[in-house]
């Protein structure tokens, strides 16, 4: 019985990872089409605030897919199936040229991509970025390269070198969902990093006595220590701004401010008398 049992999970398994194969499969070649053509992948910007002052001092691009068919489909599920196939390159030079060419209109504002894995371990991608940079005409000073905990895991020898190429442009290097990964400090004393994003599953916990304001606390009092500028990703309300606030975060991103707007939105917000703080009606909700 306890057999019978067994064979029928492994059956329900193997089908559920034919059917998993077969989606992969599917957002694949959708994907493919899509990167082919003009009408369905976009970028959109969600604005980095401030703590202190509330105000738009960046931006961090944030792909877009509008299937015709299956309408809005979530980086979560396709920036992996591009990165297991290799789009991820024609993909991240999409979104970086789209980034590049907002930035280069908005000198002064931080615009913040995010790199995969696959990406910084190319040898060619340092030249890529100067490339796009030259021809948009944007301030490398300007440009943020998000990665992940886990690129640094690998510890490989192109990442690091490429790393220290992107910092000698004197592009800022992030490091993004800070605290979810096997994080190890002495990660942030061997790579060159200018600022670390606390990932959202702490900062949706901030509530007053609970334990993540002490972690948050402590990385905080870390990363300053250590001259890195602390953003914090996932904000979603007022209690959590002002708890971020008293413990020292820099900037704060999430959609008690904005979601991701288009190019020309973030634009208005930069522009926006004195960069005022956001106004209720300029506050983009995430669609449901
Ligand atoms: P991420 O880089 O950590 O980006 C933040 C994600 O959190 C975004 O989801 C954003 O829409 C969402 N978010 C922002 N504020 C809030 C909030 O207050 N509450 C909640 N619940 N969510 C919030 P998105 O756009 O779905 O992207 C998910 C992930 O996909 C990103 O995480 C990033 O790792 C990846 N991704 C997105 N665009 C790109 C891209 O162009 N290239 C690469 N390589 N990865 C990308
Ligand atoms: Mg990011
Ligand atoms: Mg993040
Ligand atoms: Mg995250």
């Amino acid at each position: 019985e306890a057999k019978a049992g067994g064979r029928n999970r492994a059956v329900v398994y193997e089908e559920h990872m034919n059917e998993l194969l077969q989606l992969q499969h599917t957002i694949e070649g959708e994907l493919r089409e899509a990167l082919g053509r003009d009408d369905q992948l976009s970028v959109v910007f969600q604005p980095l605030i401030d703590q202190s002052s509330r105000k738009v001092i960046g931006a961090e691009a944030l792909v877009r897919w509008h299937h015709p068919k299956y309408g809005q489909i979530a980086p979560g599920r396709f920036i992996s199936v591009a990165e297991s196939t290799g789009l991820i390159e024609v993909l991240g030079e999409f979104v970086l040229r789209r980034a590049c060419q907002l930035g280069a209109t908005v000198p002064g504002r931080t615009i913040a991509v995010n790199v995969s894995p696959m990406q910084l371990r190319n040898p060619r991608f340092p030249n890529l970025v100067f490339d796009i940079l030259h021809h948009t005409g944007m301030r490398a000073v300007d440009l943020e390269l998000e990665i992940t905990e886990s690129i640094l895991l690998d510890e490989e020898h192109i990442s690091a070198q490429n790393l220290r190429a992107f910092r000698t442009a004197g592009i800022q290097i992030a490091l993004d969902d800070f605290g979810t990964g096997y994080s190890s400090l002495s990660y942030l004393k061997r790579y060159p990093v200018d600022r670390i994003k606390i990932d959202r599953s702490f900062v949706s916990q901030l509530a007053d006595g609970h334990v993540s304001v002490a972690i948050t606390d402590a990385i905080v009092t870390l990363a300053h220590a250590m001259e890195l500028e602390v953003t914090a990703e996932g904000v979603e309300t007022e209690e959590q701004a002002t708890i971020l606030g008293r413990l020292g975060c820099n900037t704060l991103q999430g959609f008690l401010f904005s979601a991701g707007v288009s190019a020309d939105e973030i634009t208005a917000m930069f522009k926006a008398p004195d960069n005022a703080a956001l106004t209720r009606r300029q506050r983009r909700r995430p669609p449901p």
